[in-house]
């Protein structure tokens, strides 16, 4: 008798395992920062950027975008569901300020 196949089958479902513990540990993330190309800015141009983002453990979320051209748009993603949403041109004048809650749905 040879004990074999048992001994296969044990190390495949611990192989398994591993790999769900491995996957957790996504905790601890402060911030991302992401770089672009050619996407579209506020004032129309489409330019390379730098995308910043952060996903709070409480359920805040914040996405902050600066293009190369100096444009800005910023979101703020709150744990009660309201969105905050900026976009500056990249002369200096705000296009867009809006907070809004998502009470309607
Ligand atoms: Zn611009």
């Amino acid at each position: 008798m040879s004990p074999d196949a048992e001994d296969a089958s044990a190390a495949t479902d611990r192989d398994g395992a591993g790999g769900r513990a491995a996957a957790v540990e996504e905790v601890g993330v402060v911030g991302n920062t992401i770089d672009f190309t050619e996407e579209r800015a506020p004032c129309g141009r489409i330019v390379d950027g730098l995308r910043y983002q952060e996903d709070d453990a409480t359920g805040l979320f914040i996405d902050e975008v600066t293009y190369s051209c100096g444009c800005r748009a910023i979101r703020h993603e709150f744990h009660d569901g309201s969105v905050r949403v900026k976009a500056v041109h990249h002369d200096g004048t705000v296009l867009q300020d809006e907070h809004s809650a998502e009470h309607e749905a």
